[in-house]
């Protein structure tokens, strides 16, 4: 599984971090860094999560490598 974030609506909420600890990387201003990162099959379900909680819906996860 890989992570796609859409930077140009990402709007800094952090909700992907809170729900997805392992998962998602921020900047210092709350901003999802995470693109392109490949998730680990034991953090899947919380890349889930995490994609799930984004008001803005920012997060797409690719299954597969
Ligand atoms: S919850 Fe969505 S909008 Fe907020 S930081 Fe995470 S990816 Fe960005």
């Amino acid at each position: 599984m890989k992570i796609l974030v859409d930077r140009s609506i990402c709007s800094g909420h952090a909700m992907c971090a809170l729900k997805g600890p392992n998962v998602y990387k921020l900047d210092e201003d709350g901003f999802n860094i995470s693109d392109g990162q490949t998730v680990p099959p034991a953090f899947e379900e919380e890349a889930r999560r995490g994609s799930a909680v984004c008001p803005e819906q920012a997060i797409r996860l690719t299954e597969g490598d």
